[in-house]
């Protein structure tokens, strides 16, 4: 009789870790007439951000870039790129129309955490220091051309007031970054000051988005880019817009008729976002409370997160790892999401990925295949309704384009440029997020639609930026 009431106890247990997980899967549901809202929804805010500044949680930012990289660009330009948990430095010798990138160099540093949530002193000069380090490997075929200055991009992935192509303050900070005296300041400006401080002769020519850069990198070999998405640490988009579609810009209207905006997707937010208590809470606890709702479902900061609170739950209330709950799974954050994407894709029959990530990280050891077909199913959850997420938000920019649609039979090429960790690497994201905006556009205008990965097109793009908007344009080289 013990044994019996004991198998009894156990499997009531196990009935209510299944309906913690159902409950989780109802909550994040996302069935396609809930995509569609969350895109019509997306429309209707980029109108809103559009028409004035502050009217809408999207803030469609006006980049200042009015005129995408064309080939024609010439000569040694730097980029760097900050935005996640690495910035990388570059260096490319562009060969103008026929030659284009001729040669480049690059360089990847790591930021130590605590510079992250320190002082924004402390942050640019360290980033100013191995700028000077990769300035100083400068080889004898790679370097500016005698007597001139040399010029950076200056790719910087957070949300930023521009003012124009080379200046712009920071509006707040989003990922991982949490520095107060950074916000409201001219970033260009901040690392300037750090520049020069090193003794580095350098001037930031632009300063751009990861997602303006990405779009420039672009275009730069496919003149049908569009638009670019990040899925990443973070999340963003940024598009072409027609200047007189932009109510709240003021400025000239520029000769190309066109002005790229940065959206700044990451703050959207809808009543039609599938949301759970999962999510209430890791945003309650974030660096950045009601701030990046969208951003929070979808990228890779993230996704791992919500994963672990799950869990979390289901050993509290379901004693799912048994009478204890394991102490490593109460800390924030320590389940990142390129282990979450390891165990999705664990493809043994015993599921053994998913058994070491959890000893590895989570110190859990002797799970069962059953537990871990749960885990399994875990990530699903969270993964798919990110990724479906993003497509409708892919969508809802094609829609505000008109590109949902196939005008008079004339099918137009459109190409989105991808980049990000997430989407690189997290195979069951990307594929759910490319098949859900199919099934969203339809297959015949889907068949016009491409998604083109851009490798690490940010810094290309940022040091083409940085050709195109040269001091020395116009001026013959020596
Ligand atoms: C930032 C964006 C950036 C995106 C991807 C977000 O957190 O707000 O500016 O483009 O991350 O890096
Ligand atoms: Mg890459």
């Amino acid at each position: 009789a013990l044994v019996v009431r004991h198998r009894m106890r156990s499997s009531g247990k196990w009935a209510r870790a299944m309906a913690i997980l159902q409950d989780f899967e109802d909550k994040c549901g996302t069935p396609i007439g809930k995509l569609r809202q969350v895109a019509d929804a997306m429309t209707v805010e980029m109108h809103a951000g559009l028409a004035s500044e502050g009217g809408s949680k999207l803030k469609m930012i006006i980049s200042y870039v009015d005129n995408l990289p064309s080939g024609d660009e010439k000569g040694l330009f730097y980029a760097l790129d900050l935005g996640g948990t690495n910035f990388r430095v570059l260096r490319v010798q562009l060969g103008g129309t026929d030659k284009r990138v001729v040669d480049q160099e690059f360089d990847e540093v790591s930021i130590p955490p605590h510079l992250m949530t320190g002082s924004s002193e402390a942050l640019f000069d360290y980033i100013a220091t191995a700028l000077k380090k990769f300035v100083a490997t400068e080889g004898e075929g790679l370097h500016p051309a005698s007597g001139r200055q040399r010029e950076l991009g200056f790719t910087f992935s957070f949300p930023v007031r521009q003012v124009s192509i080379s200046s712009g303050t920071l509006i707040k900070w989003t990922k991982g970054f949490n520095i107060e005296d950074t916000v409201g300041q001219d970033v260009v400006g901040e690392l300037t000051k750090a520049i020069e401080k090193v003794g580095l002769d350098m001037r930031v020519s632009a300063l751009v988005n990861d997602t303006i850069g990405t779009l420039a990198g672009g275009r730069y070999y496919d003149r049908d880019v569009i638009a670019a998405v990040i899925l990443g640490t973070g999340t963003n988009a940024a598009y072409v817009e027609r200047a007189h579609a932009i109510p709240k810009w003021h400025g000239l209207l520029p000769k190309s008729g066109d002005m790229v905006i940065n959206m700044e997707w990451g703050n959207f937010r809808s009543s039609h976002l599938p949301l759970t208590e999962y999510d209430q809470a890791l945003d309650a606890e974030s660096l950045n409370p009601g701030e990046q709702i969208f951003e929070k479902t979808i990228s890779g900061m993230y996704l791992g997160d919500i994963v672990r609170r799950v869990l979390c739950r289901m050993a509290e209330e379901a004693e799912f790892f048994g009478d204890t709950v394991p102490p490593k799974l109460k800390i924030p954050f320590i389940l990142r999401t390129p282990d979450m994407s390891a165990m999705h894709h664990d493809t043994s029959s015993d599921l053994r990925v998913v058994g070491s990530k959890l000893k590895d990280v989570l110190e859990i050891s002797n799970t069962s295949l059953k537990m871990r077909k749960v885990i399994v199913e875990v990530c699903d959850i969270v993964a798919t309704r990110g990724a479906r997420l993003s497509a409708a938000g892919i969508f809802g920019i094609l829609k505000k384009l008109g590109r949902d649609t196939i005008k008079d039979g004339e099918k137009q090429k459109a190409v989105i440029a991808l980049d990000g960790g997430l989407y690189e690497h997290y195979s069951k994201f990307s594929s759910c997020m490319e098949s859900t905006l199919k099934e969203l556009l339809g297959e015949e205008v889907a068949d016009n639609i491409v998604i083109q990965h851009s490798n690490d097109g940010s810094g290309i793009g940022a040091a083409l930026l940085a050709a195109s908007h040269s001091q020395y344009l116009g001026v013959d080289e020596s």
